[in-house]
């Protein structure tokens, strides 16, 4: 079936790209391999295919379902959510213009932007995107050689610090300084969140994340709703070809379907967790927008349906503590990542962060990261509580 956009998200989920095969009637689309396709004659294209770097129906069909579920005219997938971010900013930037983003930026964002592309002459201003002034001073003061700003970059809720920017007041800032706005939209997903109906003009995603949500296959994401924007993206993505490959297209797919069901059970599990986190001793503070005690809290409601499974902690004990929970536990696996079923806990400062580590992004060593899965809640305190009766006695 074809979907409409009056539709709720689920069905939206489910059916957005995914028509049967019409040979054999195969429910679901079978994955189309095929590096290049036959023409009736030169030239003689069926149904627009040519060659797989350009477009591929198993790619198309993911494209197809993730503009449907944020509400974008055109969505591009690409082979990692790096690679996603950097075609579209050199689709829409060039040597000498700069680049405001958040001071809590994701680490390999950062580095894209300070390390690759500085190199190619794009300035960038790290700020606190949760402070409106500031960032309007960054925007309006462009980067060191006069270059103008064109991208203002911001992650809500933020990874690690879990900030809340306000996405509507920051389309209109960027747009006031003639700039747009990119929103990072990892963390929350279109089912918690939909930047563009809030004014932003471009949604990032690492669907490694949430959106594949199983934790094994990479990949990313640009969606936009301008067809302006669309044609440059898509040119990069075509003319550079960081593309996602069948398989990794078809296995995020079939991720994204569920994504409403895990997104329920994920932020579920993270609120009770939060919860129980706020009452323990050994705990300095918890960072969940879900906690009427989060700064973010009311702008959260207002733009989020709930608050996702990401919570970063961080332990009076310091840096022996954060460590020590770190390695303690069994139903959380120490690893890399997030979003996928299983919960997985991180220790920034030395994990996904060490690349901003000395940099005025550097996140405190007190903190670890927690991405709740769907396992039973039950079982995810257990665990804690299991890991924290390891806090100071130096083991
Ligand atoms: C993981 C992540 C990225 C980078 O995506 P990859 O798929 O690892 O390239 C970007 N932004 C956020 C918020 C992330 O968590």
């Amino acid at each position: 079936m074809s979907v409409s956009e009056n539709q709720g998200f689920n069905t939206r989920a489910v059916h957005a790209g995914q028509a049967f095969e019409p040979r054999t009637g195969a429910v679901v689309p079978p994955v189309h391999f095929s590096s290049t396709y036959a023409q009736d004659g030169i030239g003689g294209l069926r149904d627009g295919y040519e060659y797989g770097r350009g477009t591929n129906p198993t790619r198309d069909s993911l494209q197809e379902q993730l503009a449907a579920l944020e509400g974008g005219s055109h969505a591009y997938s690409f082979s990692s959510g790096l690679a996603a971010e950097d075609s579209m900013i050199r689709a829409l930037t060039r040597p000498g213009d700069h680049i405001v983003l958040g001071n809590d930026a994701y680490g390999g964002t950062y580095r894209l932007i300070s390390r690759v592309l500085g190199e190619w002459g794009i300035g960038n201003t790290p700020v606190d995107m949760s402070n409106l002034d500031a960032v309007a001073e960054a925007v309006a003061a462009g980067g060191p050689d006069g270059g103008k700003t064109r991208l203002v970059w911001v992650e809500t809720p933020s990874n690690p610090m879990m900030k809340i920017t306000d996405i509507e007041a920051l389309a209109r800032l960027a747009h006031d300084a003639g700039a747009l706005l990119v929103v990072d939209n990892t963390f929350a997903s279109p089912y918690l969140q939909t930047p563009l109906a809030l004014g932003a003009d471009i949604v990032v995603h690492s669907t490694t994340k949430y959106i594949g949500g199983h934790s094994d296959v990479v990949g990313g994401a640009i969606v936009v709703n301008d067809a302006e924007l669309a044609e440059k993206i898509g040119f990069v993505q075509f003319a550079v070809g960081a593309v996602s490959g069948p398989m990794d297209a078809f296995l995020t797919t079939r991720g994204l379907k569920t994504l409403g069901v895990r997104m329920d059970r994920h932020s579920d599990n993270a609120q009770a967790v939060a919860e129980w986190l706020l009452q323990r001793p050994e705990v300095e503070a918890v960072l969940y927008p879900g906690l009427p005690s989060h700064p973010g809290h009311e702008l959260a409601k207002k733009q989020m349906k709930k608050f996702g499974g990401m919570i970063s902690v961080q332990f009076k004990g310091g840096e022996a503590a954060a460590r020590t929970v770190a390695e303690n536990t069994s139903v959380f696996t120490l690893a890399e990542s997030l979003g996928g079923i299983e919960s997985l806990m991180n220790y920034p400062s030395e994990m996904t962060h060490a690349s901003v580590k000395g940099t005025e992004l550097a996140v405190p060593v007190n903190l670890i990261r927690l991405s709740c899965g769907i396992e039973d809640v039950e079982d995810l305190i257990a665990d804690l509580e299991h890991a924290f009766t390891f806090i100071g006695t130096g083991s």
